[in-house]
């Protein structure tokens, strides 16, 4: 059996040449196979110039901030950077009012995700903003939150005043991402206060503008979870994804916290949406990225083969269903065949199993 999925075209016009450049060598870069200096190499001189003075001021502080030796940093776009390995991806917008940061990472490496931001910037961190309620994203919200700085310290009577959380940085997610970290699980809660969201929305689109561009975080109402969004920095042309786009596995679709196959498909939809590939001129190697939740940084087109594959996989299941096909027998067919070897797992905290029937149970509860 061919386990290559089949690659769908962007309107023919998606070269491989344009999948060689820059994007490639971040994603090698992610997976630990090229030094961060070849991507400097290959950068133009303005990102080479701001590299280089964050590499001077890397050098000069190194010293004074402890290291976390299984982070990543890599500069993505001159005031953007990803931050692998403490969880799930961090996304680090740095500018004139501070640091917004996407995503806290898990609480054992926030000390180190800290560290690494302020070897970045001297900027305080102002805002946090949640992808979901997962621990691998919001474990190192506290400890981030107060290592930053509420930019509603200076009187002026904005929001709800610096004393609420000590003065930290805001922590912003959807309303059901405060209503999960917030609901006790057995005799103690999840988290602590000082890691729950200050600011929760329940708009389908939160916007700031911060550090001289917009910042749209929009709400998947059931997709990963009932809890997830997707931070799109508009200037920077950087899309934060969290666990709707993971690169690493069949998507986490958690039927219990309110996610469903569709949602996820609609999730990637949007990301497609708002991603614009390098055309006309496909060797620019230009375009929008996309950070997902765990694995290498993305374009438009990856995100339109992961979305085409969930796509397949959810057909094939209902096609079954409709047959009257039960659970067991369905997945005694196969139904991620063609992409197993590449996203599947047997063991683990999310096998292949795990993902048919998730897709399965959000199906029927649908039908119900
Ligand atoms: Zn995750």
């Amino acid at each position: 059996m061919c386990e290559r999925p089949p690659r769908p075209r962007l309107g023919g016009v998606h070269s491989s040449l344009a999948r060689n450049g820059l994007l490639m060598l971040l994603r090698r870069v992610a997976m630990g196979r090229v030094k961060i200096s070849a991507v400097r190499a290959r950068m133009k001189p303005l990102v080479l110039l701001a590299l280089g003075v964050s590499a001077v001021f890397m050098i000069a502080s190194r010293a004074s901030a402890r290291e976390d030796a299984d982070l990543e940093v890599l500069q993505i776009r001159p005031n953007f950077y990803m931050i692998a390995g403490a969880g799930g991806n961090i996304g680090v917008q740095i500018g004139v009012d501070g640091v917004v940061v996407i995503d806290a990472g898990s609480a054992g490496h926030a000390d180190g995700v800290v560290a690494a931001i302020k070897r970045i910037t001297s900027q305080p961190i102002r805002y946090i903003i949640d992808t979901s309620a997962d621990a691998d994203h919001v474990g190192g919200n506290e400890t981030i939150a107060k290592a930053g700085q509420t930019l509603f310290t200076q009187g002026g009577g904005v929001g709800i005043g610096a004393d609420f959380l000590g003065g930290g940085a805001s922590i912003l997610a959807a309303e059901k991402v405060l209503a999960r970290m917030s609901a006790p699980t057995g005799q103690t809660q999840r988290f602590p206060a000082a890691a729950l969201p200050t600011e929760a929305f329940i708009q389908p689109r939160k916007y700031m503008y911060l550090n001289g561009e917009g910042i749209e975080v929009l709400h998947q109402p059931a997709a990963h979870t009932d809890g997830d969004a997707i931070a799109f920095f508009r200037r920077s042309d950087v899309i934060v994804a969290g666990d709707v786009l993971d690169t690493t596995r069949f998507p986490v679709i958690d039927v219990a916290a309110g996610g469903s196959v569709q949602g996820e498909i609609d999730a990637l939809r949007k990301l497609v949406e708002l991603a614009i590939p390098s055309v006309p001129i496909v060797s620019r190697e230009e375009g929008t990225l996309i950070i997902p939740g765990h694995g290498h940084i993305c374009d438009q087109l990856d995100v339109v083969e992961y979305r085409d594959m969930i796509t397949i996989v959810r057909d094939r299941i209902r096609d079954l269903i409709k047959q009257g096909l039960t659970l067991e027998q369905i997945k005694a067919t196969s139904p991620t065949r063609g992409y197993t070897r590449r996203y599947g797992a047997e063991s683990g905290p999310w096998t292949t199993n795990d993902f048919v029937e998730a897709v399965y149970r959000s199906l029927s509860q649908k039908a119900q």
